[in-house]
């Protein structure tokens, strides 16, 4: 009998071992595979096809129906929660800022000058409230620095609160952290879901990455900020930018989360960012990463020392799922909520599709103050963006772990939105399955 492979098997060798994984997202299995095993898959000598058969890494012949007939309901499952998920939505009341961060994307953006702020977040709110009737949302105000310091920016996240509690929307703010003590009475007001703050090392390393634009660190007066935050009940979500300068620093972080008490009060989340070109090119392209080998040299830190994983736990594409939850999640048709579940607003009153392209002239998807206008085409061009209308990702074997990537990332790359931002999906998978499971 003539087997066919499964098109949606992802077969590779593990990482540091002479063993290989296979996984099949639309089936939800998962295997780790010795040589000899992995020999009989490469060269297609099955001795026990029956075992291959029924977990659907080989299909019999005319099997490939039943396999898109399977693809196809799945694909009918995941529209349909989507159309059902809670919707984000950002919210930019200034791009201005009081540091100089060395990698910053938004330093190049010249916006124009903020004219009445309080009238254009009235309209935010109303837009909102019409657009996304009936819908879960929820607002995340991001900047620029949303928490500036000063009189004029308090009295705007005062109202911000007070208009976001008038529509009983929780909110999330994403700060540099520094003025984040003078804010905490002021927070405390809203319905807070979580406060982002960036600390992209200890001491020096932070400090040199993200100064104050007048000159000096930040870094002492954000870790008093993410004290104070936490004493006050409030949920911290820690990220770290990371790139060959600072990546050594991610074991110090977690013993600073660890020695100031943050990781036993369930207030802290954790989440690690990888320093890239998005927009315009910075001046040291050497420090950057590719995705593998940022989790290459982050998989090697929690070799030698396992405990970063109470602090922050990588993904490594399914990896982490599968050995948390004991099977594999519903198969990705989509990485880029733009659009779709995720919206940006700013204070020039234009619309965008999330937080890559905010901001970004020529990115504009329309205006929501002083009158609403849309660029339909163009929005329709991103709510369609799944692996199923990129055609690159039609026959690519990792689809349904990928989901297409970032479609900002995409257009940048390929000048189409609807084109591919390639995911090393397998390569990740080939680090983080054997990190995290048993390969016997
Ligand atoms: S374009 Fe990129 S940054 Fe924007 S929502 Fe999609 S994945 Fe996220
Ligand atoms: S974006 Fe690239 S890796 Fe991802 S599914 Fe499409 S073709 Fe495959």
């Amino acid at each position: 009998m003539n087997f066919i492979k499964s098109k949606h098997n992802i077969f590779h060798k593990l990482h540091d071992s002479e063993n290989y994984y296979i996984v099949n997202p639309l089936r939800g299995e998962a295997d780790f595979l010795d040589p000899e095993t992995a020999e009989e898959y490469k060269s297609d000598a099955f001795s026990d096809p029956e075992e291959w058969l029924e977990k659907g890494y080989i299909l019999p012949e005319g099997g490939e129906k039943a396999e898109k007939d399977l693809y196809r309901d799945y694909y009918l499952k995941f529209l349909e929660e989507r159309d059902q998920s809670e919707i984000q939505i950002f919210w930019v009341p200034t791009y201005g800022c009081n540091f100089a961060c060395s990698y910053c994307y938004q330093d190049q953006y010249a916006p124009s000058p903020a004219g009445n702020t309080m009238e254009v977040q009235k309209a935010f709110f109303d837009y909102v409230k019409k657009e996304f009737a009936g819908r879960q949302k929820y607002i995340t105000v991001f900047g620029g620095e949303p928490l500036l310091p000063g009189e004029g920016q308090k009295k705007l996240v005062i109202d911000l609160i007070e208009r976001a509690n008038e529509a009983g929307l929780s909110l999330a703010f994403v700060t540099n952290g520094y003025s984040l003590t003078e804010y905490i009475p002021i927070l405390k007001k809203g319905s807070i879901r979580e406060i982002q703050v960036t600390l992209d090392g200890i001491g020096e390393t932070h400090d040199q990455r993200r100064p104050l634009k007048t000159g000096g660190g930040s870094y002492k007066t954000i870790v008093e900020g993410i004290d104070q935050a936490i004493k006050a009940g409030l949920t911290i979500n820690l990220r770290a930018v990371l790139d060959r300068d600072n990546v050594n620093d991610l074991p110090k972080l977690a013993a600073l989360a660890r020695k100031r008490g943050w990781l036993e009060t369930g207030l802290l989340k954790t989440q690690l960012g990888r320093n890239y070109e998005l927009h315009s090119c910075q001046t040291d392209r050497n420090r950057l990463y590719d995705r593998v080998s940022m989790y290459k040299d982050i998989h090697d830190l929690i070799k030698d020392d396992s405990s970063i994983l109470d602090f922050h736990k990588p993904a490594f594409s399914l990896s982490r799922f599968l050995a948390e939850q004991g099977k594999l999640p519903d198969p990705l048709f989509d990485s880029c909520p733009g659009c779709k579940t995720e919206w940006a607003f700013d204070y020039t009153g234009n619309i965008y599709s999330c937080t890559a392209t905010v901001g970004k002239s020529g990115e504009e998807l329309g205006t929501f103050f002083p009158v609403v206008t849309k660029k339909q085409e163009i929005i329709e061009e991103w709510e369609e963006r799944d692996v199923s209308t990129i055609p690159e990702c039609a026959g690519c074997s990792l689809q349904l772990a990928c989901g297409g990537g970032c479609a900002s990332v995409a257009k940048n790359k390929n000048g189409r939105v609807q084109s591919p931002d390639c995911r090393p999906v397998d390569k990740l998978m080939a680090m983080g399955l054997p990190l995290y499971l048993n390969e016997e």
